[in-house]
C-alpha cells in the first residue's frame, strides 16, 4: 500500500522521480554549473575585447573564433569521451580550457596582438567542455530505454534554457559594471567548478568504448513542439558522413546564408515575447523576412535527416553536417527534397513560406551542435569573415 502510495506521488512529478535515481541530482547540478559559459562566454568576449580595444569588429571576431572552435572540436571531444570515458577527457581538456582563457584575459588586458587574441580565443572555444552532450549520455546510461529517458532530456532542455535566460544577463552586468574580464573570468570559474565536479563523479559515469551513447532517444523530429520549444531529446546518434572519419571541412561547417540577398531578421536567437502567448520565451533560431516563395539553401553540405511536417515549424527541413552539426528550415511553403538525399553547401532545399506556428512569410533557421541550439549568427559572423571579398556568400 505504501509502495502503491509512493509510486503515485512519484508519478505525479516526473521530474522528482528521474532526479531521486541515484546520482542524478549530482550529476545533473554539476552539469548545469559546468554549462554556464555556453550562453556567457562568446558574448564574455564581445564585451571584453571591446571595452578594452574599443574595436566592436575585432571584438565579433574574436569570439566568432570561440565559436567556430567549439563547433569544430566540441563533437569530437564527446566522441573522444565515448570512447575512453568522460573522465579522461574532461579533466585535460577543462585545465587547456583554462589556460586558454587565462591567455585570452591576459592578452586583451595587456593589449596583445591581434593574433594572440583570436588564438587564444580560438583555443579557448575549441577547448569547451560539451557538457550538454554529456550529461545526456550519462542520462542515456542510467535510465537506458525506459521512457524516463524522455523526460530526463526535457529537464536538461529547461536548463538549458534558463542557462540562456541567465548567462546573457549575468555576464553582461559582470563585464560592464564590475571589471571588463569579470565576465569571461566567472564563465571560466563556473566550467572548471562544474566539470570538474562532474567528471570526480565516477558511479554513474557511462561506460567507455560505446559507439553511440545517445542512440535509442526519440527521432530528431520528436518531442518538438515548435520552434519555440526548448531543444527537444531529438539528438543524433546519427554518425558523421564525411569523405574521411573525423575530417572536418568547411563546406559542412554551417557558415552560409540560408537565404538570397540583404539579410533581413524579423526575431533573434535568445529569450524574446513569444508573438502567440505574450510571455518570455527562449527562440532557438532566427528568423529571416522574405517574400513566400523565396529560394531556401542549405548553409552547408550534408544530409536530409527531416522533410515534412514537424508540429510548430510547419514544413521543415533537417540537414545533419557530421561531426554532431545540424541545421533546422521551417515554415517552409514548399519542400524540394527528401529524407537521405545528400546535399552540397548553397544547394535549394525548399521555399519560404507560413506554415506551422507562424505569423507571416519567412525563414526559421536554426543551427544545432549535439541537438543543442547554438547562436546561427555566431555562423554567419564567421562565415562573412571567411568569405572576405568573395561574391558567392
Ligand atoms: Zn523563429
Amino acid at each position: 500500500m505504501t509502495q502503491v502510495r509512493e509510486q503515485g506521488q512519484r508519478q505525479g512529478n516526473p521530474y522528482l522521480n528521474v532526479l531521486s535515481r541515484p546520482g542524478a541530482l549530482r550529476f545533473s547540478a554539476a552539469a548545469f554549473v559546468g554549462r554556464m559559459p555556453m550562453s556567457m562566454f562568446g558574448l564574455g568576449t564581445l564585451l571584453l575585447i571591446a571595452s578594452v580595444t574599443g574595436r566592436y569588429g575585432l571584438a565579433g571576431f574574436v569570439a566568432a573564433a570561440g565559436s567556430v572552435g567549439y563547433a569544430v572540436c566540441a563533437p569530437q571531444a564527446a566522441r573522444l569521451a565515448d570512447r575512453f570515458g568522460q573522465r579522461r577527457v574532461l579533466r585535460p581538456l577543462t585545465v587547456l580550457f583554462a589556460a586558454a582563457t587565462a591567455g585570452l584575459i591576459g592578452s586583451a588586458l595587456g593589449r596583445a596582438p591581434v593574433w594572440a587574441m583570436v588564438v587564444t580565443g580560438g583555443l579557448a572555444g575549441a577547448a569547451m567542455p560539451s557538457i550538454g552532450s554529456m550529461v545526456r549520455a550519462r542520462w542515456s546510461a542510467l535510465l537506458g530505454d525506459s521512457p524516463l529517458l524522455h523526460t530526463a532530456f526535457a529537464l536538461e532542455s529547461v536548463a538549458d534554457e534558463t542557462i540562456f535566460v541567465i548567462g546573457p544577463a549575468l555576464v553582461t552586468v559582470l563585464a560592464t559594471e564590475v571589471y571588463p574580464a569579470a565576465g569571461v573570468a566567472v564563465a571560466m570559474v563556473a566550467c572548471v567548478t562544474g566539470t570538474l565536479l562532474f567528471a570526480a563523479q565516477r558511479g554513474t559515469e557511462p561506460p567507455a568504448g560505446r559507439a553511440q551513447p545517445h542512440a535509442g532517444a526519440a527521432g530528431p523530429l520528436a518531442g518538438t513542439a515548435g520552434p519555440q520549444a526548448a531543444a527537444g531529446p531529438g539528438r543524433g546518434g546519427r554518425g558523421a558522413r564525411l569523405p574521411a572519419p573525423g575530417l572536418v571541412t568547411l563546406v559542412t561547417v554551417p557558415l552560409r546564408k540560408p537565404v538570397n540577398g540583404e539579410i533581413d531578421l524579423s526575431s533573434t536567437f535568445g529569450v524574446r515575447v513569444d508573438p502567440f502567448l505574450h510571455v518570455a520565451a527562449m527562440h532557438t533560431g532566427l528568423d529571416f523576412r522574405g517574400d513566400a516563395g523565396d529560394p531556401i539553401h542549405a548553409t552547408a553540405a550534408g544530409t536530409v535527416v527531416g522533410a515534412g511536417w514537424s508540429g510548430g515549424y510547419g514544413r521543415m527541413v533537417e540537414i545533419d553536417h557530421g561531426n554532431g552539426l545540424s541545421t533546422r528550415y521551417g515554415h517552409l511553403s514548399q519542400i524540394d527534397v527528401k529524407v537521405g538525399d545528400e546535399i552540397r553547401i548553397g544547394q535549394v532545399i525548399g521555399r519560404m513560406g507560413s506554415t506551422g506556428r507562424s505569423t507571416g512569410p519567412h525563414l526559421h533557421y536554426e543551427t544545432r551542435i549535439d541537438g543543442d541550439p547554438v547562436d546561427p549568427q555566431k555562423f554567419l559572423h564567421a562565415g562573412a569573415r571567411l568569405a572576405g571579398a568573395s561574391s558567392d556568400w
